[in-house]
């Protein structure tokens, strides 16, 4: 921006464009980050609420299963025991065919076995197995076979198979309250069984990352999603901790492995298990920056748009200011007409417009009327010799041929002396007026100082000049004054450029010719010498 009188100051000022925009900027960062952060804060608190709401719903729908199945399993068992007991008694050898058909109509087990009360296995299905008439060994199997009470092990890994399972067992007793044995049935955990069955193989909820597991009363895996860890003894972890009291709840905690969880768990009452349905947090993390990222994608184009919207405002705002103070700048210096101001739509700009528009036209009139004055002689309201000298040099700087009168008014000394020096103002007004009278437009009159008078006649030779000069003198010596005198003038006259080629030699010329007049007896024009 230039000028406004701070040229030489170095610093740099702040253009009202950029002021806009960087509020702009300003007010769209601030209010996108608190927006931002209001909306990552609300939309995480909803994620974490809906995850753990569902997962606990989820948990409770699953151990809610789990318990009606395994309620089933154990009034299957006590029937079959009772069942079997009867058979036993009347017909042994139709035992192998019931736990075959046991073990099939139902799938509840992997295998099923009748064991005597010294520990020796009776029969077995499926009997591919091999196990009748073998002893059992397990800890869990001689302690059920001791306690002769319903029984549901921990997990374990069998001495003889090497499978890992569970087993769940039923008192068997005669008709006379003699206990036979245990029926028992057992869970391959690693294999397909009733509980992948119900819940499926694929043990992922969603896309959340959420998964599920059951833990036995003592807090050892039953199921997960990672075999490997199956009978990995997670009684640490906060949830399965909750979980081994008999407790149903969600929470965030931290697992066994140190990742932040959000779990929703629900014990088993018939069985003392728990279940429990856990996301990670960080991929609730993850679709919380998704969710920043496609906001924050939505906030561009706005953003792009006010940007340019600031600018164009911003532009619009500061042009009139731009345009007023380069107006303002060539006040005084450079004559030029005020442009068209268009009303603006801002206030401040329009009012402003305004007022330059106003100070402009008053600083004209009064530059206009300055620049009159100070070209005018105040007296005749002839031009002065300022307005002469101009006039002059650009007809010769044009080399515009012209001739020169310097008219001297006769004993002007003596009017003064005589009749006061208004009386001889009076006169110098006269022939002002006779001069003006006496020349055509285009030609220049002007009053040199005191009672010498120049006048400039272009396109005019020196003997056109001299017939000009001559009906002045006349019209001078017959006019009318109010003095008991007659007024007369002497003359000189200067060609240019035959008399010079300068201002100062033709008036010096003209005046010469001016004085040998009235060196001759005034009232007479002579013309200079070639
Ligand atoms: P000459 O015929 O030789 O020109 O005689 P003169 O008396 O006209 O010559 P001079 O130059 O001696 O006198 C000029 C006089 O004009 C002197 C001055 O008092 C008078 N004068 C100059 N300017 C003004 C003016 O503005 N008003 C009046 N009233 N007198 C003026
Ligand atoms: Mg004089
Ligand atoms: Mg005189």
């Amino acid at each position: 921006m230039p000028g406004l009188g701070e040229a030489g100051q170095p610093k740099k000022k702040l253009s009202l464009t950029l002021l806009l925009i960087g509020l702009v900027t300003l007010v769209v960062l601030l209010t996108s980050t608190i927006l931002l952060t209001a909306s990552y804060q609300s939309k995480k608190k909803s994620l974490i609420e809906t995850t753990l709401n569902l997962n606990l719903s989820n948990a409770e729908r699953m151990s809610k299963t789990v318990d009606s199945l395994f309620r089933s399993m154990r009034s299957s068992m006590v029937y079959s025991a009772d069942k079997l007991s009867q058979i036993n008694e009347v017909q042994p050898e139709q035992v192998d065919d019931y736990l075959e058909l046991m073990r099939k109509s139902s799938t509840y087990f992997n295998s099923i076995l009748l064991v005597g009360a010294d520990g020796v296995i009776r029969n077995a299905s499926p009997a591919t197995l091999g196990m009748a008439g073998k002893s059992i060994k397990s800890p869990w199997a001689v302690e059920a076979l001791r306690l002769r009470l319903p029984y549901l092990s921990e997990p374990f890994t069998t001495a003889s198979t090497g499978r890992m399972i569970v087993f769940m067992s039923e008192p068997m007793y005669d008709r006379d309250k003699h206990y036979l044995g245990q029926l028992g049935g057992t869970i391959y955990l690693q294999d397909s069984n009733i509980l992948s069955m119900i819940f499926g193989n694929d043990n992922e909820i969603d896309s959340s990352g959420s998964y599920y597991y059951i833990v036995s009363a003592d807090g050892h895996l039953l199921f997960h999603p990672d075999k490997e860890r199956l009978n990995e003894d997670i009684s640490k972890s906060e949830i399965v901790q909750e979980l081994m009291k008999g407790h149903s709840g969600q929470r965030e905690a931290v697992n066994v492995r140190g990742i932040p969880m959000l779990a929703g768990y629900s014990s088993v009452p018939a069985n003392g298990w728990g279940v429990a349905v856990v996301s990670p947090v960080s991929k609730i993390q993850d679709e919380l920056w998704g969710h920043i990222r496609k906001t924050l994608a939505y906030t561009l184009i706005p953003f792009v748009i006010m940007l340019l919207l600031a600018l164009v405002i911003a532009h619009q705002l500061a042009k009139p200011f731009v345009m007023l103070a380069d107006l303002m700048n060539k006040v005084g210096k450079e004559k030029t007409e005020l442009p068209v101001l268009k009303p603006h739509w801002n206030r401040e700009a329009d009012l402003l417009t305004k007022a330059v528009a106003i100070a402009w036209s008053d600083i004209q009139k009064q530059t206009d009327q300055l620049t009159q004055e100070a070209m005018t002689d105040l007296l005749t309201g002839l031009a002065n010799r300022r307005s002469l000298d101009i006039t002059m040099n650009q007809w010769i700087a044009a080399q515009f041929s012209f001739s020169v009168i310097v008219l001297d008014v006769d004993k002007f000394k003596f009017v003064n002396d005589t009749y006061g020096h208004l009386a001889g103002d009076e006169v110098l007004k006269q022939v002002a007026g006779i001069l003006k009278a006496s020349i055509r437009p285009g030609d220049v009159c002007c009053r040199y100082g005191g009672e010498e008078f120049v006048v400039l006649l272009p396109r005019t030779k020196a003997a056109d000049a001299y017939i000009v000069a001559e009906r002045i003198r006349k019209t001078l010596e017959a006019s009318e004054v109010p003095l008991a005198m007659k007024v007369t003038s002497s003359q000189g006259i200067a060609h240019y450029p035959s008399h010079g080629d300068s201002l100062e030699k033709l008036l010096e010329q003209a005046d010469r010719a001016m004085y040998s007049a009235k060196g001759q007896g005034r009232n007479r024009t002579i013309i200079a010498d070639e």
